[in-house]
């Protein structure tokens, strides 16, 4: 077990996958003295480890598209390039549209995804219907498919960067919680904990849903707010084809992949408060069983297994924050807004280029800084799930 060092390079605070990633891509490019704080018993329990494992191209914004591009490459030479599989599946990923405002809006961002060399299909109702079996979808008017898209595993991810990064060198800790920032002169200078204090002038706040709490106390207002999602897990379901996608209803934010010999399930509450309470939400989880068995009829006739409740880290425009703040050495990688799992290798490389190169270059990100939001730069994103 590592003790907390009194001094470090960089401390990277939050070990999901962007804090893995980040300490990762930064000892890789020569980075020495890198701590990793998690106030957790174990890495990956916050949003990381609650997440639905899904990775897509499928986005409307070309930034996200591109940072999907990246990151998905990335994901799967994670073996070769650290010798953790991520597990990779790819079933594809196929929406479908049941309101003629998403249809308009679909074959806008299919169009931006081929424009970019994004293999993504546009498709009839009959054949959504038919990539879809078993499920119900009368109503539906078109859709897209990408089959390169799929799903991979979390914990893989964040565990293999992490042993990846010991092996470099660099420190992790566990039962440890950031409690404060201190600066002087606009700088930061330490980090206390709650195992000690640590002094060090590079801060990157990996928190996730949490990101919000230590800025606020340095006067750097960080709008990310954690908003609870749910899914569920079915027992086995021999009927389910081998080869089902993982299947979106877009407008009731509906969704069903396989997990294992059953289904996973999660459908997001449009009306779910601001808040960091990760208990199942019983009442929302009736009316999402109501909508599966709608879509699904066979699934009202199965059990469930297991069932889990995260946050996601929202901002105003539902992309992330990533780069400095007005502190000096104040860094954010935070606000992936229900699709960080899979942006993470890919971001926390381009963290560590902005941590020594001065900026970004594998991804243009410039136009995900912290500024936008008082300078009214935001940019939104249709396609959130
Ligand atoms: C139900 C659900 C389904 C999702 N499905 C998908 C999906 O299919 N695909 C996808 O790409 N994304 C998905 N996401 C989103 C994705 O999980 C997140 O965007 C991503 O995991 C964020 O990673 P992170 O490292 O920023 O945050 P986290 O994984 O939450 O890591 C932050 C860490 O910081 C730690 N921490 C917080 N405060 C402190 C402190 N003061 N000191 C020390 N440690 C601290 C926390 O304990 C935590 O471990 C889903 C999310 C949820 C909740």
């Amino acid at each position: 077990m590592s003790e907390l060092p009194k001094t470090a390079s960089v401390v990277i605070i939050g070990g999901g996958v962007m804090g893995a990633s980040t300490a990762y891509h930064l000892a890789c490019r020569g980075y020495k003295d890198i701590l990793l704080l998690e106030r957790e018993q174990f890495f990956g329990t916050g949003a990381t480890g609650r997440c639905a494992g899904g990775i897509r191209y499928q986005f409307e914004t070309e930034v996200n598209i591109r940072l999907s591009q990246k990151s998905l490459a990335m994901i799967e030479s994670l073996e070769d390039e650290i010798g953790q599989a991520a597990l990779v599946q790819k079933c594809g990923y196929l929406f479908a549209l049941t309101r003629e405002k998403d249809v308009e809006a679909f074959k806008r961002a299919v169009k931006l995804q081929r424009t970019l060399g994004i293999k993504t299909e546009w498709l009839t109702g009959d054949e959504v219907r038919r990539l879809a079996a078993p499920c119900n979808f009368p109503d539906v008017i078109a859709g897209s498919f990408n089959a390169e898209e799929g799903l991979a595993d979390p914990n893989s991810i964040v565990m293999g960067y992490i042993n990846a990064a010991k092996r470099l060198g660099a420190t992790f800790l566990t039962n440890c919680s950031a409690s404060s920032i201190d600066i002087d002169n606009n700088q930061v200078w330490r980090v206390n904990t709650t195992l000690g204090n640590v002094e060090t002038k590079t801060v990157v706040n990996c928190c996730g849903p949490w990101s919000a709490d230590l800025g606020n106390k340095i006067g750097v207002n960080t709008p990310v707010s954690p908003l609870r999602r749910q899914w569920l897990v079915t027992e086995a379901l021999p009927e389910l084809p081998e080869d089902f996608p993982f299947v979106i209803d877009f407008a009731q934010s509906l969704y069903f992949h396989r997990e294992g010999n059953g289904l996973l399930s999660g459908m997001s509450n449009p009306n779910q408060i601001i808040g960091a309470d990760q208990s199942i939400d019983t009442d929302w989880e009736l009316k999402h069983i109501e909508a599966a068995v709608e879509r699904m009829p066979l699934l009202s006739s199965t059990g469930i297994t297991a069932r889990q409740a995260g946050l996601y880290e929202m901002t105003p425009d539902a992309h992330p924050i990533i780069g400095p703040t007005p502190v000096t050495g104040y860094y954010l990688l935070t606000g992936f807004s229900g699709h960080g799992f899979m942006q993470g290798p890919i971001c926390g490389k381009l963290m560590a280029e902005i941590l020594i190169d001065g900026r970004a270059t594998t991804v243009d990100v410039s136009k995900l800084d912290y500024q936008r939001f008082a300078e009214g730069r935001m940019i939104q994103e249709y396609n959130l799930v």
